[in-house]
């Protein structure tokens, strides 16, 4: 028997990474997952090899994507009873040079996107019975980091958003949390996976060499951690009687500084 049998769930960002991540094991454990990406080919081609999966072009800062992705998931599977917000962009820029485009185009992908996500979804969650939103937020989302400063307020937005949404939704059945992850080994922390130009070991090396120091178990997290974190949070049986929080998943970077 899977952890999620029976259910719905859509993920958004889920042609790469932890998204792709999330899909892969979503879908192992019995779930059907709506694959919702900008990423057209990418996020095809991972629904058709996955099985159980239905693709559709979600870009999570419209609003009317999002009407049109719940219909296509209803159409697919009849109704929805999970969300995993996981879509997001990151820029690196010190906060005083940084255009307001480019703050603005953050909080609408990352910030509003959550929103749209959680407006549009809730009510289908609740007309299946209840279930799951998991909203992911970033280890920047707890705490300062220089050079991140318009993608640490969207990620702290999103914290602040999942306890305020847990209260609403908690007489609606829905529980609502979020992952909160440090340095995790994907393209938006490793570019080089998406240059077909770099040297992939050259900068994997690189990173691995970064976070055996900054990192107290001293390695980047990898994306199926933190699919398998997500995969706790949805599953009713496993976190019943959790809501409203942010979970951080960073190998205990949060936890402190260490003079040794
Ligand atoms: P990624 O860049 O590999 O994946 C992000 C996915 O989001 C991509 O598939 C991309 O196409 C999609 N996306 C971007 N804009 C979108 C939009 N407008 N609509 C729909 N989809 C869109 O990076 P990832 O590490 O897998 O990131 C997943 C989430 O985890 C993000 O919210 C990110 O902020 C968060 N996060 C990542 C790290 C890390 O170190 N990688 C750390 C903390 C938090």
């Amino acid at each position: 028997m899977g952890k999620l049998d029976g259910r719905v769930v859509v993920i958004t960002g889920a042609a790469r990474g932890q998204g792709e991540q999330e899909a892969r094991l979503f879908v192992k454990e019995g779930a059907r997952v709506v694959v919702a990406d900008v990423l057209d080919d990418q996020g095809e081609a991972l629904a058709k090899e996955i099985g159980n999966a239905t693709y559709v072009h979600l870009d999570v800062s419209r609003e009317e994507d999002w009407r049109a992705a719940v219909e296509v998931a209803k159409n697919a599977y009849g109704k929805i009873d999970g969300l995993v917000n996981n879509a997001g962009i990151l820029r690196f820029n010190e906060l005083t040079a940084t255009p307001l485009d480019e703050f603005q185009q953050i909080v609408q992908v990352n910030q509003v996107g959550v929103f749209l996500g959680i407006k549009t979804v809730a009510p289908e969650i609740e007309a299946a019975g209840g279930g799951s939103i998991v909203n992911t937020a970033s280890y920047a989302g707890v705490t300062g980091m220089a050079y991140v400063g318009a993608y640490g307020a969207t990620k702290h937005a999103i914290v602040g958003l999942t306890r305020t949404a847990a209260l609403e939704l908690a007489p609606k059945k829905i529980r609502v949390n979020a992952v909160c992850p440090g340095a995790i080994d994907t393209a938006m922390s490793n570019p080089a996976q998406l240059d077909p130009n770099a040297n992939t070991e050259e900068a994997a090396e690189a990173l691995a060499g970064l976070y055996s120091k900054l990192v107290p178990i001293g390695r980047v997290g990898q994306p199926e951690e933190v699919a398998r974190l997500a995969l706790f949070l949805t599953c009713e049986e496993d976190s019943s009687y959790i809501t409203g929080q942010p979970f951080v998943i960073d190998g205990g970077w949060l936890a402190g500084v260490s003079i040794l």
